[in-house]
């Protein structure tokens, strides 16, 4: 059973525009999978807009997105997100309610009204299906072939982390998120173990990290410590910091492929079949 992974953005906190973010990517995050066909999305950064474009051409208009949070750097893509501008597409959005009972839906409401944008999101012509719920819920979807669990990640106003199990195959999301505060660990190796393929927040080398504790974003090396304790198959370095231009994020590759070799950057346009 075919499952495939495509990286549409790979980049933290702001998008960013320059020669030297052009191999791993200055697009925020966004991630496709394919599953025979069916089309879930994490996040909904400023990737997604590529990614709208590309699922027009295939002509695919019933796609899940996952919201991890609702920090700009996740959402922002969304009113450029060409198929929930078109009649005939139908999204379901799972998205965890705000630490204060607020749903994501009514951020996404005040993303898309005035002055922050010219076109309110009840005008949108495609059928949006907000499912606003609370970790740990966990969701059967794709007609009960696939199994979405949810757990709450460590950062400032709180995300979500996914792990999403089909045909035998599980992917695992955990962005963003910051491992010292995280008094769950042996939780979150459980919620991860084994997983084929484990997105993680890895925005800061450990020297940076030290400058930047309660940010909420975790290092390569947790990555590395987190895909051995929980024997992951493959980890994808994700959420990459703007300052990380292409030079630094190959050398940040290269010590971590030392330490493991299942560790990986991600790369904007990276696709893989798991
Ligand atoms: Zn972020
Ligand atoms: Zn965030």
């Amino acid at each position: 059973m075919p499952v495939k992974v495509t990286f549409w953005g790979v980049r933290g906190s702001i998008p960013c525009c320059s020669q030297e973010h052009t191999v791993y990517g200055g697009d925020t995050s966004c991630v496709e999978v394919n599953l025979d066909g069916e089309t879930v999305i994490f996040d909904a950064g400023s990737g997604i807009r590529s990614l709208g474009i590309s699922l027009a051409k295939r002509k695919i208009n019933r796609m899940t997105l996952l919201i991890s949070h609702t920090h700009w750097d996740h959402i922002c893509g969304f009113p450029f997100f060409y198929p929930a501008f078109q009649e005939n597409s139908n999204l379901n959005i799972y998205a965890a309610r705000l630490p204060n009972g607020q749903t994501a839906e009514k951020v996404f409401d005040m993303l898309m009204s005035a002055p922050f944008f010219p076109l309110p999101m009840h005008m949108i012509p495609s059928v949006l299906h907000f499912h606003n719920f609370k970790t740990p819920d966990t969701f059967k979807l794709l007609d009960n072939r696939a199994t979405l669990h949810t757990r709450y990640l460590e950062h400032p106003n709180a995300a979500t982390g996914y792990r999403l199990d089909y045909q035998g195959k599980s992917i695992s999301y955990i962005s963003d998120y910051e491992h010292c505060f995280s008094e769950g660990i042996n939780e979150l190796i459980d919620f991860v173990k084994n997983s084929d393929l484990m997105i993680f927040d890895a925005m800061y080398t450990p020297q940076e990290y030290e400058f930047f504790k309660g940010w909420g974003h975790s290092t390569w090396l947790e990555a590395v410590r987190l895909t051995k304790a929980a024997n992951i198959k493959k980890t994808a370095l994700f959420h990459h910091a703007p300052i990380h231009t292409d030079d630094v994020m190959a050398k940040i590759e290269q010590m971590a492929q030392k330490e493991d070799e299942r560790v990986f950057a991600a790369k904007e346009n990276m696709s893989f079949i798991l």
